[in-house]
C-alpha cells in the first residue's frame, strides 16, 4: 500500500482504541428517523471513521438522510440521492431540482467508474448572443443576466437522480425522497450559513413574491435557530415520488418551470429589469442526463477519475497532475511544492479556457490535454525559482510534443459563481459516489417557481457572454441545447483498482484548484485527509494575482511565494471539501470541511469502537 495507508489504518484504529468513544460520530449515531424532527441541526462532525458505508455533506440533516438509506440496505447511489434531495431543502441556495450537477460512481462489482452529466442545457432557442443586450450590442451586466429567465438552464438534477438510481440504486425515487419530504414538511433548524445566504440575496428575493414567501418569513431574514418548513417543496417531491420524473420533464411541474422562465413572476412594485427566457415545455421534455466517459489520469501510479466535458474539472485537475508528475513534490520544500502547484494550475487553466466547452458542440482535444506528452511540454514553462507573469498562454495540444515547445500568446481567466455543494457516499459493498450539484450563484437566479418550493438556477451565466479568445474560436459561447462549461470536479482515486480517495468541493472555478490542492496535500505533502481538507488554500486560475485565504498568505510559505513573484489577493474562504478515504479492510474515513461555510457533516454507518 502506498501513501502511508497501512500506517494510517493502524493509527486510526489505535486512536480509536485509546480514545474509547472519541471517534464515535454523533452524526453517525444520529437516529435518522429524527431527521428534521427536532434534532439540533448545528450538531456536526467533520470526521467520522468506521465500517459499513459513509456519507459526508455540508449539512447534518442531509448526511442523516443519506445514512438512513445506508441503514436500510441502500447503496451509495441511494444515499447520494437521499442526501441531495435533503440538501434541496436545507441548502436550497446551492442545490435542488431547479439546478444541475455531475455524478461520479465507482461500481465495486465491475471495478468501473462511470459519470453522469446532469448539467443544465440552454433552451433550443438560445443563440450565441444570449447575454448580449439587443439595444446596445454589449454584454449584459452580470447581475442583470443572473436575475432573469435568460440565465435559467433546463434543470438536470432530477434526471441525474433517476439515472443514478436506475443504474446503481436498490431503492426508487419514491423511497429516496422520503427523508427529504419529512424534512421539508416538518421543517429544519435555520443556521447561520442559511441566514447569511438569505441576507446576501435579500434584495433579489424581496422582488419575487414566491421567493420572499419561502425565505423571508414576514418579510424578514429567518432567525438562526428558528424552524423553516417548505411545504411547497414537500408537495412537489411527493408528486415526483408518485408520478416519477415525467411530472417534471413534460408534466405540470415542468410546465410551471417553463412559464416561470418565460414570464418571471416579479413583484409589481419591483424596479428591477427582469428579462424573460425562452425555455419551453418541449425543452424540458427533451432533457437527458448523459452518461460520459470519465477522465482518467495516472498520478504516482494511482488512477484519478474525474468529470469530462462539459465540465472542465477532470481535464484541468488531470492536466495539472500530469504536469506535476514531472516535479518530485514530496521531496521538495513546502514553498517549492506550492509554487509548482500554482504554476501548474495557471498553465492548466490557460488550456481549459482556450479548449474546453461542451464536447457535443465543440471539438475538445481531451485526449491530448490529458496526455503526458502535452503535460511534459507544459512543465517546461515552469521556472522553479520564479512565478511567470500571468496570464500565461495556452499550449498547443497537437500530438507533436517537444519539451519546452513554443506557446501561443493569449490566455485569460474564467470565473464562475462561488456556490454549489459536494457530497460523497460509500456503501457496505464498496460502491462509491462523488456528486457535486449546483444552482450556480448562491441563490441561483433568485426566482422561485411559484407554489413549487424550489429556486431556478442561473447556470447559463457560466457561458462566456462574448468571445474571449481573440481570433481563436471560443469554446464556451451559448448555443441551442448546449451545456455551459463547468468547473465541477467530483473525483475518485483508485489504487490498484480499489477506491482510495473520493472528494469534491463547491467554489466555482476555485473548485478545480481546491480539489487539486487537497489531492497534493494528501498525496505529496504528508497530510492525512482531515488535514488536507482543512489546510489554508490558494487558487491560481491564470490571473495576475493568486486568490488565497488569509492564513495561506500569512504563512511562512506564503511569504516565500511572494518573494518568488506571486502576488496575492485575499478571499476569506475557498471551497468546502467533503471526501472519503478508504483505509483498507472496509474501514472508511469520512471527512467534511471543519470550518468554512459553517462546516460540514461526516458520518459512517458503524463507527470504529462500536464493533
Ligand atoms: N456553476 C459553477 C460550475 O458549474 C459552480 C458554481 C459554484 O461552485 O459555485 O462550475
Amino acid at each position: 500500500m502506498a501513501f502511508g495507508r497501512t500506517s494510517r489504518l493502524s493509527a486510526v484504529i489505535a486512536a480509536a482504541t485509546l480514545a474509547g468513544t472519541a471517534l464515535l460520530s454523533p452524526a453517525g449515531e444520529a437516529d435518522a428517523a429524527g431527521t428534521g424532527s427536532g434534532k439540533d441541526a448545528q450538531r456536526k462532525d467533520a470526521v467520522a471513521t468506521g465500517f459499513g458505508g459513509a456519507v459526508t455533506t455540508v449539512d447534518a440533516d442531509a448526511t442523516a438522510a443519506g445514512l438512513e438509506m445506508l441503514r436500510r440496505g441502500g447503496t451509495a447511489a441511494d444515499a447520494a440521492v437521499a442526501a441531495a434531495a435533503a440538501l434541496g431543502v436545507t441548502e436550497p441556495f446551492s442545490a435542488g431540482i431547479g439546478g444541475g450537477g455531475f455524478f461520479v460512481h465507482y461500481d465495486a462489482s465491475s471495478g468501473d467508474v462511470s459519470t453522469i452529466d446532469g448539467r443544465e442545457s440552454a433552451p433550443a432557442a438560445a443563440t450565441p448572443e444570449l447575454f448580449v443586450d439587443p439595444e446596445t450590442g454589449q454584454p449584459l451586466p452580470f447581475d442583470e443576466a443572473r436575475v432573469s429567465g435568460l440565465s435559467v438552464g433546463v434543470p438536470g438534477t432530477l434526471a441525474t437522480w433517476d439515472e443514478a438510481l436506475g443504474r446503481w440504486g436498490r431503492y426508487s425515487l419514491r423511497h429516496t425522497l422520503r427523508p427529504a419530504i419529512r424534512l421539508a414538511s416538518r421543517g429544519f433548524v435555520v443556521d447561520e450559513t442559511f441566514r447569511s445566504q438569505v441576507e446576501g440575496n435579500q434584495d433579489i428575493f424581496a422582488d419575487f413574491p414566491a421567493s420572499a414567501e419561502l425565505f423571508l418569513p414576514g418579510g424578514e431574514l429567518p432567525e438562526v435557530g428558528s424552524r423553516l418548513r417548505n411545504r411547497d417543496l414537500a408537495r412537489t417531491y411527493r408528486q415526483i415520488a408518485r408520478q416519477g420524473t415525467g411530472a417534471f420533464y413534460g408534466g405540470d411541474i415542468g410546465a410551471d418551470v417553463a412559464a416561470t422562465v418565460q414570464e418571471p413572476p416579479v413583484a409589481d412594485d419591483a424596479d428591477r429589469v427582469v428579462r424573460a427566457g425562452s425555455m419551453t415545455e418541449a425543452d424540458l421534455a427533451g432533457y437527458e442526463a448523459i452518461e460520459r466517459e470519465p477522465t482518467q489520469t495516472q498520478y504516482h501510479g494511482l488512477e484519478v477519475f474525474g468529470m469530462g466535458p462539459p465540465s472542465s474539472g477532470g481535464s484541468t485537475v488531470g492536466e495539472a497532475l500530469n504536469i506535476l508528475e514531472n516535479a518530485d513534490l514530496s521531496a521538495a520544500d513546502e514553498a517549492s511544492s506550492l509554487h509548482h502547484f500554482l504554476e501548474a494550475s495557471a498553465l492548466a487553466f490557460a488550456d481549459r479556457n482556450r479548449y474546453v466547452g461542451d464536447s457535443d458542440f465543440v471539438d475538445v482535444p481531451l485526449a491530448e490535454l490529458l496526455s503526458q506528452g502535452f503535460a511534459d511540454e507544459r512543465f517546461c514553462q515552469i521556472d522553479p525559482e520564479q512565478a511567470a507573469p500571468k496570464p500565461v498562454g495556452p499550449g498547443d495540444p497537437d500530438g507533436d510534443y517537444a519539451p519546452c515547445g513554443d506557446v501561443a500568446a493569449v490566455g485569460g481567466a474564467g470565473e464562475e459563481g462561488m456556490s454549489t455543494t459536494h457530497l460523497t457516499t460509500a456503501d457496505r459493498w464498496g460502491n462509491v459516489v462523488a456528486y457535486t450539484l449546483t444552482i450556480e450563484q448562491t441563490g441561483g437566479s433568485g426566482i422561485t417557481v411559484p407554489g413549487r418550493g424550489f429556486l431556478l438556477n442561473n447556470e447559463l451565466t457560466d457561458f462566456n457572454f462574448a468571445p474571449t479568445q481573440g481570433e481563436a474560436p471560443d469554446p464556451n459561447l451559448p448555443g441551442p441545447n448546449k451545456r455551459p462549461r463547468s468547473s465541477i470536479s467530483p473525483t475518485i482515486v483508485l489504487d490498484d483498482g480499489e477506491p482510495f480517495l473520493a472528494l469534491g468541493s463547491p467554489g466555482g472555478s476555485t473548485i478545480i484548484t481546491t480539489v487539486l490542492q487537497t489531492l497534493l496535500n494528501r498525496l505529496d505533502l504528508g497530510m492525512d485527509l482531515p488535514e488536507a481538507v482543512a489546510a489554508p488554500r490558494a487558487s491560481q486560475r491564470n490571473t495576475p494575482a493568486v486568490t488565497a485565504e488569509p492564513a495561506f498568505i500569512d504563512s511562512s510559505a506564503g511569504a516565500e511565494l511572494e518573494a518568488m513573484g506571486h502576488d496575492f489577493e485575499a478571499m476569506p474562504d475557498i471551497g468546502a471539501v467533503t471526501g472519503l478515504e478508504f483505509l483498507g479492510h472496509g474501514l472508511v474515513q469520512a471527512v467534511a470541511e471543519p470550518q468554512r461555510r459553517g462546516g460540514g457533516s461526516a458520518a459512517v454507518l458503524v463507527p470504529v469502537g462500536r464493533r
